[in-house]
């Protein structure tokens, strides 16, 4: 992409399915020094940061390990309850 091209407003993309948007957009998912990974409510927490668009692509990026992938981590299901749970209530995991 030419950077004449590069948008004003910072972008991120999904890890599961790569659409991009908006920070606001998207769920944070962040690294805590201890390798557990929760939801970043605020989007500024500390830690490495990853991002989703959907619960649907939450689940996804769990199941096929892509949220370990961006956080170098190993994502234990109690962590990705938490963070199902953790999200705001119009998005819940069905
Ligand atoms: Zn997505």
């Amino acid at each position: 992409m030419s950077p004449a091209l590069e948008k004003k407003a910072p972008q991120r993309s999904c890890i599961a399915c790569g659409k991009q948007a908006q920070k606001a957009e998207l769920f944070r998912l962040v690294r805590s020094e201890e390798g557990r990974v929760a939801f970043d409510a605020s989007g500024k927490a500390r830690g490495r940061g990853a991002y989703v668009c959907s619960t649907g692509c939450l689940e996804r990026a769990f199941k096929s390990k892509r949220i370990d992938r961006a956080l170098r981590t190993s994502t234990a299901r109690a962590d990705f309850e938490q963070i199902c749970i953790a999200l705001p209530d119009s998005l819940q995991v069905i």
